[in-house]
């Protein structure tokens, strides 16, 4: 039994034949009225994964912090547009701005404006930050012109990936098609090879697999031309990987379990690893400089995440410090977010250069 977007897909299918990956991740997520992030609430402890600025107020602290900085260097700017892609229940910018609350002229400069398509986590964005009316869009390309400072956690995992496959003929595309007796959903090879596969590895194996994302690189063209020409710094984080390559990430998650892609469409999570490489290239295209990418961990070190879980745990109960010890732990440690979770960012080459990147973390306190 599959879904009703389940039903919807095949049906298209049957009529106008197998569609790309990418496509059935874009209808599996983002389809008006059953898609996965149009529905009630994804995420959170209840949901089906949950976040870093979900797991403590320190991540969001921190990148507030971050992001008062740039906008010195940027010169402060006013006004200041500050764009979150996907800022799902609001935690982080929340933690964000008041942290950043005394820092002089900051806030009055700030216009924020949120890339969302949930009306639930809209509401819920909208009442996480009382007093900064922010302006929601559908889409980056609708954000207005002008100085930049850009969050985005966990958002390019859910842009649409392509896959394809090595064959004797070349990469030919993965598909998504119907199996005979035309009820379900599975995958397929395109016939003949793909037009994407001069992008990939000349030299692969047959059988060998790879992804792109058309949606991730151009989305990084946008972003990197606004900051080359308008001014400003982007950090986009996420789990990926810092060199293009080989191998299928695309992944589906249902209720913190990990489950068949093409399982009940609308219903889970897809995602896929970012490809840093292919990200930071085409921002560097389109004019923006490059740092990193770096670690989650590493990053949150070099902005003192050890020290202010030391100052909150000054304040907190025994167990209120076993939990932010527990939290600091899974934003930090490489087993867990620490490795995985890479930071990269984006800016214009007028500005000094951010911390976070190369400088050497502070001492352990
Ligand atoms: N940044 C948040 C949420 C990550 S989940 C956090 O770290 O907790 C992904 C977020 O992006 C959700 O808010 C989801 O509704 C939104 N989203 C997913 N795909 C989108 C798209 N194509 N356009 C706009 N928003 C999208």
């Amino acid at each position: 039994m599959t879904s009703e977007l389940g039903r919807l897909i095949a049906r298209r299918i049957a009529l106008a034949g197998p569609i790309a990956v990418s496509d059935f991740m874009a209808e599996t997520l983002g389809h008006p009225r059953l898609g996965y992030y149009r529905k009630a609430l994804p995420l959170g402890q209840a949901g089906d994964f949950t976040t870093a600025p979900e797991i403590s107020q320190m991540f969001g602290e921190l990148l507030g912090a971050w992001l008062a900085e740039r906008w010195q260097a940027m010169g402060r700017p006013s006004p200041c547009l500050l764009v979150e892609l996907g800022p799902g229940r609001g935690a982080l910018l929340a933690d964000a701005l008041r942290a950043t609350r005394a820092v002089p002229g900051f806030h009055s400069a700030l216009q924020i404006h949120l890339v969302e398509i949930n009306e639930a986590l809209r509401d819920l964005q909208r009442a996480a930050l009382p007093g900064f009316a922010p302006i929601w869009h559908e889409r980056f390309d609708d954000v207005p012109i002008g100085p930049i400072l850009l969050i985005a956690n966990e958002f390019f995992d859910a842009l649409p990936v392509r896959q394809f496959q090595r064959t004797p003929g070349g990469w030919a595309e993965r598909m998504v098609g119907l199996t005979d007796d035309g009820e379900m959903l599975r995958f397929a090879l395109a016939p003949g090879p793909s037009p994407f596969g001069a992008l990939l590895p000349q030299a692969a194996e047959p059988g060998a697999s790879a992804e792109l994302s058309p949606a991730a690189t151009g989305l990084a063209t946008a972003i990197g031309a606004r900051l080359a020409e308008n001014g400003g710094w982007a950090l986009l984080i996420d789990y990926g990987r810092d060199t293009s390559g080989l191998g299928l990430s695309l992944q589906a998650v249902r209720s913190h379990r990990g489950v068949d892609v093409l399982d009940r469409p609308g219903e889970t999570d897809l995602s896929a690893h970012v490809d840093f490489e292919a990200v930071a290239a085409a921002a560097a295209i389109a004019g923006a400089r490059i740092l990193g990418p770096v670690g989650q961990g590493d990053f949150l070190r070099r902005l003192g995440i050890q020290w202010r879980a030391e100052t909150l745990k000054a304040r907190a109960t025994p167990s209120q410090a076993l939990a932010i010890d527990a939290a600091l732990d899974r934003l930090i440690a490489p087993d867990q977010m620490g490795t995985l979770f890479r930071v990269l960012a984006l800016g214009d080459r007028a500005s000094t250069l951010p911390v976070g990147f190369s400088d050497p973390p502070p001492d352990t306190p």
